[in-house]
């Protein structure tokens, strides 16, 4: 059935799919179709059944079609499901982020990460009235035209964007950056740091595979950003509630100047969010004159699905030292195998095809790909699935069980072989 679907969405949809790496072309097959999911567990339009490592892309938290939240949508789409005005729901998911994450203050919902990001840029140059950005090579923060940019080959200034139909001019004013790398960073701040409004970051990265941060990074990070009036945003589009209630800076205990969203906050529906200190966020429209909106922003049925899901998040905290544990297992089983790195923080994990430690994203082009690739089709065929591209992280949910676990495990060893 899938081969036949295929070939009727490629004459619809552009590869046959909404977002490219669902194409599966990495990975040289053809893309799965799904049917249903639940819990731990996706199902494909052939019956085909998968452990699911992917989950929605970090989305998913809870697990597949949680009951809770399933029962709340149904309760408030009867009651119309767009009013393009504010209902209560937004206050509540608000207040619930703002008590979990300190350094927002005051929060923006968009309808993506992406606009999320880019709306938070805006305010930020505004704020500073300075106008470039520093970001970090591999990181991701969605995909719109000045941040689609990685360094070229050293400390260049010149920098090509990683998509064609973006002029040189949105560009010029980003500057890429070595992840990992102090000293460059320093040096770079040093330089340009009368033009620099903010540095953007994912405090653990989770776009180029799951990469750690070295100890003082951020913390540096922080302190430099702060000398050079230069305002830091942590970009926790994925890590939010991903790793403990709240963002990857309560765990490090570091303040941002603004804080992104996403994912896991609409509990598995579209949206984003930004926030930060009052004396920026009230530059916005309507407080301000940095123009931001959204037809569908704050939407009821996002917001409930986004207020169940952290409201369960809250009340079973201990959940998050579970999925740690549980991929603490998978680490001591694969941690012996030789050209294999594994990397991992809390729920999330990427198996790098390497045989070192990998720090940046200069470490991770010298992949084994055709290894990951013979792997990765095995895996498919065992039943696992997993994000089909090396550079990508594999995340967890609280209704992965410890057979989920031992299965991953047990097909990992098997199919590398
Ligand atoms: C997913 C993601 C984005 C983009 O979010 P979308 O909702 O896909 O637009 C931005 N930054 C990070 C770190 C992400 O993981």
């Amino acid at each position: 059935m899938a081969i036949k679907l295929y070939k009727v969405a490629k004459k619809v949809l552009v590869g046959g799919v909404n977002s490219p790496v669902r194409s599966f072309k990495n990975i040289g097959i053809n893309p799965i179709f799904i049917k249903n999911a639940k819990g731990s567990k996706i199902y494909d339009i052939d019956g085909n059944e998968y452990i699911d490592f992917c989950m929605g892309w970090g989305s998913i938290i809870l697990g597949h079609a949680n009951e809770k939240v399933i029962k709340n949508i149904r309760n408030v789409i009867n009651n119309g499901i767009n009013f393009g005005l504010t209902t209560k729901s937004e206050i509540e998911l608000a207040n619930l982020i703002k008590s979990a994450i300190p350094s927002i203050e005051r929060i923006r919902f968009t309808n993506s990460g992406t606009e999320a990001v880019m709306s938070a840029l805006r305010l930020a140059r505004a704020f500073t009235k300075k106008k470039k950005i520093i970001k970090f090579d591999g990181c991701y923060h969605g995909h719109f035209d000045s941040l689609l940019v990685n360094a070229g080959s050293g400390v260049s200034d010149i920098y090509n964007s990683t998509s064609d139909g973006v002029p040189t001019n949105f560009i010029k004013n980003t500057i890429s950056v070595q992840f990992n790398n102090i000293k460059l960073l320093k040096k770079v701040i040093e330089k340009n740091y009368r033009d620099i409004a903010c540095v953007i970051v994912e405090p653990i990265p989770g776009n180029m595979g799951l990469i750690v941060p070295e100890n003082e990074f951020l913390y540096e990070m922080r302190k430099l950003t702060e000398k050079y009036d230069i305002l830091l945003i942590f970009d926790e589009i994925i890590t939010g509630f991903r790793l403990n209630f709240g963002g990857v800076q309560n765990l490090l205990n570091i303040k941002p100047d603004l804080t992104c969203l996403g994912k896991i906050i609409g509990g598995g529906l579209p949206i984003g969010a930004f926030g930060g200190k009052k004396e920026i966020m009230k530059l916005l429209a309507p407080e301000g004159n940095v123009y931001q909106a959204g037809t569908f922003s704050g939407n009821p049925v996002v917001m409930i699905s986004g207020l169940s899901t952290l409201q369960q998040l809250r009340r079973k905290r201990e959940i998050y030292d579970k999925m740690k544990e549980n991929i603490l297992i998978i680490k001591n089983e694969l941690k012996k195998i030789k050209n294999l790195y594994f990397s991992n923080y809390g729920s999330m994990f990427t198996l790098f095809f390497i045989g070192k430690e990998v720090k940046n994203y200069d470490d991770i082009k010298k992949c084994d790909l055709k290894r990951f690739k013979r792997w990765y089709k095995k895996m498919l065929n065992s039943g696992i699935f997993l994000p089909p591209s090396q550079y990508e992280t594999s995340f967890i949910s609280v209704a992965h069980s410890l057979n989920d676990i031992e299965k991953f495990i047990f097909q990992t060893k098997k199919n590398l072989k």
